[in-house]
């Protein structure tokens, strides 16, 4: 067990924002069932979930092909994102940006358009379902070519304003430098799409300072290692970039040997502006409420910082600011409520 969470509250029914975690990494087992697929519970863990603690990279890897291997056809991104709609609103989610990388969606000859009409359309479902409002977040792959990349900045700027709010660079950080996207995120500024980076996770400050003089993001996806550079440290707060915190998801990929050991509790208390997330909700296995009862029982956090992070939340959205101002009076509302 990662942390005993046992004694702490359960913080399912507190309002919630979640900006960073991953389609193909939260495929539910409600979606295999209407996909077909009667899967039971202790097959679906031993296929569709990682290891706590996962020994190498590539267990963890192998742990996302096999619903990378489902979401091939129409039918599987419409239901799995409808279901993970559903997920996302039983965790007490109000808000949430759901990012994937189209271009891994195209093995049985999908278009990029295709796949953005499927995900929308499990997106609406979803949304009318539950009433959570969401945003979809496009990927482009620190592995893949920059040639491979191009289409997906392009794919973003069509499908802006019909559900899509911002792109990301995903992929392996350790082997493949941000450098080679460069002008794939200049283009991005240029369209005016709002960018996230995955950076300071598998590298440390200098691929963190890399990807901040290069790309220009807006948030980082977690960038907790930051904590290793006094002077990354003093830029991200400089240049007011938001950290999209995933605490469980660093543990399970071996950046940190103990939950206690996460830089999140220090980097808050050094007033960084960040939010926590689950990142990846099957192959955890993991609920944004359950990771709240992490921090609560290992880093003493309460309801005041809750609030606080799910406020910047809110406020490194990318969303237009009346959206902001009505999720800001909810989250104030909901956790204010009894305590
Ligand atoms: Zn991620």
């Amino acid at each position: 067990m990662l942390v005993d969470v046992t004694g702490t509250p359960d913080f399912t029914a507190k309002p919630k924002i979640e900006l960073h975690v991953h389609l193909d990494c939260s495929l539910t087992r409600r979606a295999l069932h209407r996909l077909g697929n009667p899967i039971g519970e202790a097959d679906f863990a031993r296929v569709y979930t990682a290891p706590e603690r996962c020994s190498t990279l590539l267990a963890y890897l192998m742990a996302i092909e096999p619903s990378c291997a489902v979401l091939q056809t129409a039918g599987a991104l419409r239901i799995a994102m409808e279901e993970l709609m559903r997920a996302l609103a039983g965790d007490g989610v109000i808000y949430a940006e759901i990012r994937f990388a189209p271009h891994t969606h195209q093995r049985q000859g999908l278009s990029l358009d295709e796949v953005m009409e499927a995900v929308t359309d499990g997106l609406t479902a979803g949304s009318n379902a539950t009433g959570l409002h969401a945003g979809l977040i496009l990927c482009a792959l620190r592995d893949f070519a920059p040639a491979q990349n191009r289409p997906v900045i392009e794919l973003a700027h069509r499908w802006q304003g019909r559900g899509v709010v911002g792109v990301d660079l995903a992929g392996d950080e350790a082997t493949h430098a941000a450098a080679a996207n460069r002008r794939i995120f200049d283009r991005a500024h240029d369209l005016g799409l709002p960018i996230t980076v995955h950076a300071g996770e598998a590298a440390g400050p200098d691929s963190l300072s890399e990807v901040i003089e290069l790309l220009r993001p807006a948030r980082i996806g977690h960038g907790i290692r930051a904590i290793e550079s006094e002077d990354i440290l003093a830029e991200i707060k400089a240049r007011n970039l938001h950290l999209e915190v995933c605490p469980s998801s660093n543990i399970q990929v071996g950046v940190f040997a103990d939950y206690g050991d996460h830089p999140v509790d220090r980097l808050s208390r050094r007033g960084l502006s960040l939010s926590i997330n689950t990142d990846a909700r099957t192959v955890a296995p993991l609920t944004l409420s359950l990771e709240y009862r992490r921090l609560a029982k290992c880093f003493g956090w309460q309801t005041g910082e809750f609030l606080a992070h799910n406020l910047e939340a809110v406020r490194h959205a990318f969303l237009p600011e009346p959206d902001k101002a009505d999720l800001s009076a909810r989250l104030i509302e909901g956790w204010g409520a009894n305590d």
